[in-house]
């Protein structure tokens, strides 16, 4: 074998830097797209033929190449963006690297027609990498470019391609992440003539999300925005009550470059943290800004990933932005309501998005002749009193409940097991309740609580509101520790093996934090002689191996998360579960202890514990309005 060093050919080097920047088709359009990006276009058009691997074009409205610059763009680390080192450091365009044109024409066939609006324009056409024609073309000002038999000549990359439908998503997924990076510019993609995605333009980021996520899902979206010295945030987030089951949905924007950051995504899911179920995720939208200065994006052919040199604060921002943001708002679902009404409250909303109008005409026809000729004449049968499936005629409605000797019994029995602390009469009421008060009706299924007020009907998971409230009781508790502990007659001693013995060692000062003092006791044994006053009854012993457990199976967890996480995993054990009969004033009395919690929305575990149903969608559920 020959040792000797040669340098490579430019056509080969270009073959090989393609393989990192030209994986598929959609990593084509990226480059393509975000080179009409940054030459300062406003409409760009994304037309693609069989997933891409037919044809693609991207025609821009921007600068375009002056005619003496054209070959030179298709030169490896060719580029107008940067010039020297420094630059690189503070880079506001989404290309600098000179990579892309170069490698993409040396990959397939290139058709290139680019004008700055002065004099001709110019019409270059490449493959293999080898210029075929230049010549003078049109003067429209932008550039139309045109990429056809993707990988022609490099057939081992065709056989690592997926299906159509697949490469199809890879696209659309990156135009849609350059639309959410980009409202001021507009979009358009088409797939064989048939559009896919349209953006107005206009830089209202609530629309994009609509085009992209459908308007019912921009409806339920809140406003967010923080700032600081370094950073600048602002976006979208959709409650908590629509979220999905993968991250594909948050997206974070750096200086107008979609990113994926690790920390981040955490920081946003500490944000909804107990709002969203165990395994879900949110649809967020966030626009960062920052000095160029403290990102660098040089760390990824496809510059995906980014390194931040302030992650921590700008996670810690966006938590708390987040925090702040749900807890101004009114978080109860709205129950389901019928199909059909559903269709139409959604048409109500359709002005949101001028582009999805369309089959608008179709579903008005269908709402006008949802109410059949029989529903006439039995609105006018029943005028008058309504006369209800069944009724409980000893519950009277809307009586606020008035302090009653005979029930504080089974309000102790119900109780018993539990701190007092929990109780309505005894919470500082010096926040206002973030829920209305709700007056209970009666418990169905010995499950759900179902109550009222002037607003309407609410469901209320009876297991969720008392997780929720024991899990406020027990995090605040498990704060306080060192201030309330609690001898223990029989001091309990715990063994444990050898290397959980060595690795608790390290986390004793964490567990005191919530209330473990651990005291050596022999090898593999600790004896523990008091406890913090919150712990349940006779459940002592058992409590302490839960907590010990969860700091042995995450050491590095902080104190912050063993408080919460110990909180929860209490809040489930002492609840009332399913299938237990209430009384009146049970109901009223966890429902009052409800209104007094800080989240009262979810369960810790981030299920919905209150569903109302608004006395104007009954109604509308009942044809007594339209
Ligand atoms: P980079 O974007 O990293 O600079 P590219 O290979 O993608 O490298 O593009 C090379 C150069 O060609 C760019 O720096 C830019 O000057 C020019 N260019 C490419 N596409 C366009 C476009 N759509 N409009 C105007 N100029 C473009
Ligand atoms: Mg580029």
């Amino acid at each position: 074998m020959s040792t000797k060093i040669v340098e490579l050919s430019d056509a080969l080097s270009n073959k090989i830097a393609a393989g990192e920047v030209v994986e598929r088709p959609a990593s084509v359009i990226k480059e393509l797209v975000e080179n009409a990006i940054d030459a300062g276009s406003t409409v760009i058009d994304i037309l693609i033929e069989e997933a891409g691997l037919n044809k693609m074009t991207v025609i821009d409205n921007g600068d375009g190449i002056d005619p003496e610059d054209v070959p030179v763009a298709f030169l490896r680390h060719a580029t107008s963006k940067i010039k020297n080192e420094n630059d690189l450091f503070r880079v506001h365009t989404l290309g600098f690297r000179g990579e892309a044109l170069p490698s993409i024409a040396s990959v397939a066939h290139v058709e290139m027609t680019t004008s700055t609006g002065n004099g001709p324009g110019t019409k270059i056409i490449l493959e293999g990498g080898k210029v075929l024609e230049k010549t003078s073309s049109q003067s429209r000002k932008g550039t139309q470019i045109e990429v056809s038999q993707l990988f022609y000549n490099t057939p081992a990359r065709l056989k690592y391609l997926k299906s159509l439908p697949t490469e199809l998503g890879n696209i659309t997924d990156i135009i849609n992440r350059l639309a959410l990076a980009h409202p001021t510019i507009s979009f358009r993609l088409s797939h064989n003539g048939k559009s896919l995605l349209e953006t107005n333009g206009n830089g209202d980021l609530r629309q994009v999300m609509a085009a992209i996520y459908g308007v019912s899902i921009a409806k339920k979206t809140v406003p967010v925005s923080a700032e600081s010295l370094d950073f600048k945030i602002s976006g979208y987030a959709v409650l908590p009550e629509v979220n999905r089951s993968n991250r594909n949905y948050i997206s974070t924007i750096i200086n107008g470059r979609f990113i994926k950051n690790f920390a981040l995504v955490k920081a946003i899911q500490e944000g909804y943290h107990t709002l969203l179920p165990i395994g879900r995720f949110p649809i967020i939208v966030l626009q960062i800004d920052m000095d160029p200065i403290i990102v660098d994006v040089n760390v990824h052919p496809a510059k995906l990933e980014v390194r931040l040199s302030k992650e921590k604060e700008l996670g810690q921002l966006i938590a708390e932005m987040l925090k702040k943001a749900f807890h101004q708002l009114q978080l109860i679902p709205s129950g389901e309501i019928s199909k059909k009404q559903k269709l139409a409250s959604e048409q109500l909303q359709m002005d949101l998005n001028p582009l999805k109008a369309a089959p608008k005409e179709e579903k008005e026809q269908e709402t006008a002749e949802e109410k059949p000729a029989f529903f006439e004449e039995a609105e006018e049968k029943s005028q008058g009193e309504p006369r209800p499936l069944f009724s409980q005629p000893d519950i009277p409605a809307y009586v606020p409940p008035e302090s009653d000797a005979s029930g504080v019994r089974e309000q102790e029995a119900l109780y018993a097991a539990e701190p007092p602390e929990t109780r309505a009469e005894e919470v500082a009421p010096e926040k206002e309740p973030r829920i209305p008060k709700m007056y209970p009706i009666g418990q169905m299924h010995a499950t759900y609580i179902l109550a009222q007020n002037e607003k309407g009907l609410y469901i209320i998971d009876q297991h969720a509101a008392q997780e929720r409230i024991k899990y406020e009781f027990f995090r605040e508790k498990i704060g306080e520790v060192s201030r309330e502990l609690q001898e223990l007659l029989v001091p309990i001693v715990l063994e444990f093996s050898n290397d959980e013995f060595i690795r608790l060692q390290e986390q004793k000062e964490k567990l005191e934090e919530v209330g473990v003092f651990l005291e050596n006791f022999g090898t593999g044994s600790f004896i523990i002689r008091a406890h913090p006053t919150w712990f349940p009854k006779g459940e002592e012993e058992e409590t302490l191996r839960a907590i010990i457990d969860e700091a042995l199976h995450a050491p590095s967890i902080s104190i912050h998360k063993l408080r919460e996480d110990t909180a929860i995993m209490m809040s489930c054990k002492k609840s009332i579960k399913a299938n237990h009969y209430l009384t009146m004033i049970d109901m009223e009395t966890l429902l009052e202890t409800l209104r007094q919690a800080e989240d009262p929305f979810t369960c810790p575990h981030g299920r919905p514990v209150i569903i109302e149903y608004t006395t104007y969608e009954l109604e509308k559920m009942f044809k007594r309005v339209m």
